[in-house]
């Protein structure tokens, strides 16, 4: 029996699919306007997890959207397309060019961390008919109105307005959309469904409609791709937390009032990595990708690792000292996985407690993804007094859920560039008997992780 933390009721339920054995599961995808960090990353981790462990018990297609349109600078609806802005910014590229660049690089990283790729991996670009007539139909059932940028949503017409969020979230966001409320807006929480381009210059994205040439809104994109793979109500939706006071609340607002039927059954949201400093934020540019931590020496999987440390729905707070422990603790598993292959025969010797150490993971697992109780329960059994081929075999399963390459991995022993270069610099610096650089160097080679020792043949390193 699996159990999710369901945002909707504010309490974890019971989970059974609208069909039988069948599951349906639509993930907010990446606006492919610049790398994803390591905070997307996250989200996009657990949602990885949540399909895994359905997979054990259902059929599961997972649809998966890339926004490489509409989603402005502002979730209010006001400020530059995204993809758009970072075109001129990245010297006039094509925003089509560009999308496809980073999306190229977001699957990439999924494939780095082990992320099933989704069933289906729907661009907005590629439904917009889906969006005009998704519209249409809340045109017609009275829910729309056109101002002079564009068609909104009325959402005092959808008295359930906001349940999603809780009074206190349409509070908070009725405050912030002031600032920016449109005076053509009949109420700050209305939001585009369809957006002219301006006048006075040409969009390189931009299409035919009923109401003008333009685009569309980004929450409108996310409903009509889940309606056209799932229908009117699918099992499940995900996204980080801060989807759930504007991106989901108008998802839902917007695809009820169209279809008069429950949209999504299950919200599942996953809380946010911070930085000691605060926010990461794409926008910002304050944030890390996959390829800056690989840069210091890490694999993509001591990332993974981390992040199944702490449950999906507490806040994680990033820090290298942190990963370091990760990536020891990872380390540590991998070494003994290698050793416990020398030992084993390959013949299961208690089958009964393996059974039940499995079925003890899959129930942490099937409690709203518990991955810290499900990781202990793994060491234990990987400590206890357990034959090496049962322990294996144990991994084996563990790992279907977790995907932590845990059998196959080796540890990555290349070097990064950054340390090749420090590795030079400190010889020369040896060379030039310049020690105060050289133990400078040394410090900076071990936040790598990279242990040097000095002997007679010269500098020699390893893995802290
Ligand atoms: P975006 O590409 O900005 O649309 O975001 C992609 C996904 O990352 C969404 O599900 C967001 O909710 C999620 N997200 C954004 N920032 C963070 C963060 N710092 N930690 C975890 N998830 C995040
Ligand atoms: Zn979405």
């Amino acid at each position: 029996m699996i159990r999710f933390y369901n945002t909707l009721s504010k309490k974890k339920e019971e989970f059974s699919p609208l069909k039988q054995g069948e599951v349906s599961i639509y993930t907010c995808g990446p606006t492919v306007y610049n790398y994803a960090h390591i905070g997307n990353l996250r989200t996009y981790i657990f949602e990885d997890l949540i399909v895994r462990t359905l997979r054990r018990d259902y059929k599961v297609t997972h649809v998966m959207n890339i926004t490489d349109v509409g989603h402005l600078t502002s979730d209010c609806d006001t400020g530059e397309d995204k993809i758009e802005l970072s075109a001129k910014r990245e010297g006039g590229a094509s925003a089509w060019d560009l999308a496809k660049k980073y999306e190229l690089k977001f699957f990439e990283d999924l494939h780095s961390l082990n992320c099933a790729r989704p069933s289906f991996t729907p661009r907005a670009t590629e439904h917009i008919k889906d969006m005009i007539a998704l519209v249409k139909t809340l045109e017609e059932k009275g829910y729309t109105y056109k101002t002079s940028d564009g068609v909104y949503f009325d959402t005092a017409k959808f008295p359930r307005y906001g349940e999603l969020g809780g009074k206190g979230n349409l509070e908070g966001l009725k405050a912030g959309a002031r600032v920016e409320f449109s005076g053509e807006k009949r109420n700050p929480s209305d939001f585009a469904l369809w957006k002219f381009s301006p006048k006075d210059s040409k969009r390189q994205m931009e299409w035919e409609s009923p109401w003008g040439i333009g685009f569309p809104g980004w929450h409108i994109e996310c409903s009509a791709m889940s309606m056209a793979y799932f229908g009117p109500t699918l099992d499940i939706h995900c996204g980080g937390v801060d989807h759930i006071a504007i991106h989901h609340t108008n998802e839902i607002a917007q695809s009820e009032a169209a279809n008069d039927k429950p949209y999504v059954r299950f919200w599942i949201h996953g809380e946010f990595l911070v930085l000691s400093a605060g926010k990461m934020s794409k926008s910002a540019g304050t944030f890390l990708t996959l390829d800056a931590l690989r840069e210091r020496g890490y694999d993509p999987l001591d990332y993974r690792f981390l992040c199944l440390g702490a449950h999906y729905r507490t806040q994680l707070e990033f820090s290298f000292e942190s990963l370091d422990s990760a990536r020891a603790a990872l380390r540590g598993l991998r070494e003994r996985v290698a050793a416990l292959k020398e030992q084993s025969d390959g013949i299961v010797k208690d089958l009964p407690a393996l059974e039940e150490a499995k079925a003890k993971f899959k129930t942490d697992m099937d409690d709203d993804i518990n991955t810290p109780k499900a990781l202990s329960v793994l060491w234990e059994f990987i400590k206890g007094p357990a034959a090496a081929a049962d322990k294996l075999e144990f991994i084996k399963y563990a790992d279907g859920f977790l995907a932590l390459s845990l059998l196959s991995g080796e540890v990555v022993k290349e070097l990064p560039a950054a340390a090749v270069e420090l590795l030079a610099a400190r010889e020369a610096a040896r060379k030039d008997k310049d020690f105060k650089t050289s133990d400078r160097l040394r410090d900076e080679l071990e936040k790598l992780g990279i242990i040097v020792k000095d002997t007679p043949k010269g500098q020699q390193w390893g893995w802290k």
